[in-house]
């Protein structure tokens, strides 16, 4: 069941102690849902604690509000009585977060991905919002006055979850979002240097030998690669090395899906969906137990054998490219 938002923003207003929860493989939406939002219930009066139950990219170190989130371990005696995921489609994505839930059920979900039903008591879910940030604006315009590092915060997360204001997600209104925030202080090319510009080199290996896996299939339409976990460790990378290689394969000419396969860590596979146009990769992915958005979706699965599953995807996603350009 759904709410509006301002039945979302009357239930924040009760509340006293707040947890904000982000998911694993955090991405820049997901960290700057997390930091804004602590940010904002604070600024409002509130007690509020920020976590995320995984290593935070590098990236956000260089941003301010980088002290805004903590590990599950560091929040285990904090007393909440309101809890919030952020950018999470299911609970699942939460990973060991979980275990700081009340009776194992957020009080609230904040999101915008199409694959969620719903996991939480009150539930805002609105796909038609290009980052999870933009949701996290609106309930900050009601409770907040915006201030220059608040609004970066918030601004990381539409230009990141945009693919810095490139993809079809960049309506009107994240461009009169950013232009807010813009004025209010926030800096796009703060944050366009750092989550663009600190590529290592043992990065730039690792994608030179994704590309030695590079299948293009389904007449030019299909782009797949894989990296193991002996190849991420052969580089000196780890799992902040790797979410920019299905980009890499999408930007292909061409190529309408890219699908990257990852081994990290060890015996886990993560599958990173992409898709140019016509073929929406969330249904893919949910087939494959993940979620996600019709133009990017993944899934993270344990015990997986890449090389089986590398087949039984392709031949899904080549199915799906078929019907999509068969009219
Ligand atoms: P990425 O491929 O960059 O990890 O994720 C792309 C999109 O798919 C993101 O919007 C992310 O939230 C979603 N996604 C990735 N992995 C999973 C998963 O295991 N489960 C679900 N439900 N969504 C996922
Ligand atoms: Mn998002």
């Amino acid at each position: 069941m759904f709410e509006t938002l301002d039945r979302v923003a009357e239930r924040l207003r009760v509340g006293r102690r707040f947890l904000v929860i982000g998911h694993i493989r955090p991405d820049g939406d997901d960290i700057s849902s997390v930091a804004s939002l602590v940010a904002i219930l604070r600024k409002a009066g509130k007690t509020a604690e920020g976590c995320i139950a995984d290593r935070i990219p590098d990236f956000f170190l260089r941003l301010s509000g980088d002290g805004l989130t903590r590990g599950v371990e560091e929040l285990r005696s904090y007393s909440h009585d309101t809890s919030i995921t952020v950018d999470a489609s299911d609970l699942s994505r939460i990973g060991d977060a979980v275990g700081l839930l009340k009776g194992g059920i957020p009080d609230v979900t904040l999101d915008h991905h199409k694959t969620n039903a719903g996991f939480g008591m009150t539930n805002f879910c609105d796909p038609s919002y290009a980052a999870t940030a933009m949701i996290v604006y609106e309930i900050g315009e009601r409770l907040v006055e915006f201030d220059p590092v608040l609004s970066e915060m918030l601004l990381l997360g539409i230009a990141t979850d945009t693919g810095f204001f490139r993809y079809s997600s960049a309506d009107e209104r994240v461009f009169s979002y950013a232009a807010s925030l813009i004025r209010h202080g926030a800096s796009i090319t703060r944050i366009a240097e750092a989550v663009l510009e600190h590529r290592t080199l043992n990065e730039i290996h690792l994608h030179a030998d994704m590309f030695k896996t590079l299948k293009i299939s389904a007449d030019g339409r299909l782009a797949t690669a894989h990296v193991t976990a002996e190849m991420i460790e052969r580089n000196g990378c780890t799992e902040d090395d790797t979410p920019g290689l299905v980009g890499q394969l999408r930007s292909i000419g061409g190529v309408e899906v890219a699908i990257m396969f990852i081994e990290w860590p060890r015996g886990m596979a993560h599958i990173s969906l992409r898709s140019k146009n016509r073929v929406d990769v969330s249904e893919i992915a949910l087939r494959l137990g993940g979620g996600g958005h019709a133009r990017a979706a993944g899934c993270s699965l344990s015990d997986a054998k890449l090389d089986e599953l590398m087949n039984d995807v392709i031949a899904d996603a080549e199915g799906a490219i078929a019907s999509a350009f068969s009219d």
